[in-house]
């Protein structure tokens, strides 16, 4: 049984000028231990697919289709209580800006420590302890469980941040970029982290990033996000040397290839991403690419699959023809 199975999910954000179309019909699955990397554009809907999976989603955001199985369970179909056990013991979520996430005038273990106590039943003493087991997991001293966060550099309240995401042995981790705001040396580590931990405790994970230079070395597998859809989904290898959508290309040509002998200059994506409450027609990526033609703003790609494994949505796939 897969661990994570989306099935054309939804999600959308009720606003007075209608509905935002955030999420709309995203599918995808993930093994135990495996790692899949969301990327895009800011506003592409990533940061949604991970809220509507913990169901944390704000006001005003509603999964309106689609299904959410966590080891077979219907995730549309539990309770807010539920969910609230579920979401510490089965999936937790490492945030974006997590390292002000902490209470400052609360000792960072505690702030671990309660969580063991609210989710596993623990005892006050059993708790401190596995705050600093976890401490130790994530490359911290045992002994700094009672400091508080202002104690902390950046890089080790993002380390605590993973400890305390880690508090009840969840099954899937999300990390919804968790190495911004971090400088480059530090992110290094908290990825190289985050892939042992995955590894050693035999996770499924999930990356947020807008900066896909960042998966290629964390993930097994990719899903490149536009507008709301998945553009492109496949393995690494898929992803960085065989890129098939014009979407997933162009977000290759704004990173400057340093192994490249050439010259090149990276290039930017011309033009905006689409209003999701009046989406365009047809392929959402339509008014930005080079590739567009005339079947592309009137009927929506289907997500077929190239190759196993990798899937793309562009009328292009299948042609004899190519058009870019
Ligand atoms: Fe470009 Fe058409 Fe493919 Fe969309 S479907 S990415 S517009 S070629």
């Amino acid at each position: 049984m897969k661990l994570l199975e989306v099935n054309d999910l939804k999600t959308y954000f009720k606003t007075s000028k209608g509905y935002v179309r955030a999420v709309d019909g995203v599918t995808f699955s993930l093994d135990h231990g495996e790692c899949l990397g969301l990327v895009g554009e800011s506003g592409c809907g990533k940061t949604t697919t991970a809220l509507s999976i913990t169901r944390l989603l704000p006001k005003g955001g509603e999964v309106k289709g689609g299904q959410i199985f966590l080891e077979g369970v219907d995730y549309a179909t539990l309770t807010d209580k539920e969910i609230e056990d579920h979401r510490w013991e089965d999936v937790s979520i490492i945030f974006q800006g997590a390292m002000n996430a902490f209470n400052p005038v609360k000792k960072v273990g505690w702030q671990i420590a309660e969580a063991c106590i609210r989710h596993k039943g623990m005892t006050k003493d059993e708790a401190w302890k596995r705050a600093g087991e976890l401490f130790e997991l994530v490359g911290i001293p045992a002994e700094r469980v009672t400091q508080y966060p202002h104690e902390f550099s950046g890089g080790m309240k993002q380390r605590a941040m993973i400890a305390m995401a880690l508090a009840c042995d969840p099954k899937l981790i999300i990390g919804d970029e968790p190495t911004t705001a971090l400088d480059v040396m530090i992110q290094a580590q908290i990825l190289e982290l985050l892939e042992d931990l995955r590894k050693k405790l035999n996770m499924g994970m999930i990356l947020i990033t807008h900066d896909l230079s960042i998966l290629g070395e964390t993930c097994d597998k990719i899903a490149v996000m536009y507008a709301g859809r998945i553009a492109e989904m496949g393995t690494v290898d898929d992803i960085f040397n065989h890129p098939a959508h014009p979407y997933t290309k162009a977000l290759l040509a704004c990173f400057p290839n340093i192994y490249s002998n050439e010259r090149t200059v990276p290039e930017g994506i011309p033009g905006i991403p689409p209003d999701l409450i009046d989406p365009p027609e047809g392929c959402r990526f339509c008014p930005r690419c080079k590739c567009a033609f005339e079947a592309c703003s009137k009927e929506t790609p289907e997500f077929k699959e190239i190759s196993e494994g990798h899937f793309v949505s562009c009328h292009l796939m299948g042609k004899e023809e190519n058009h870019g």
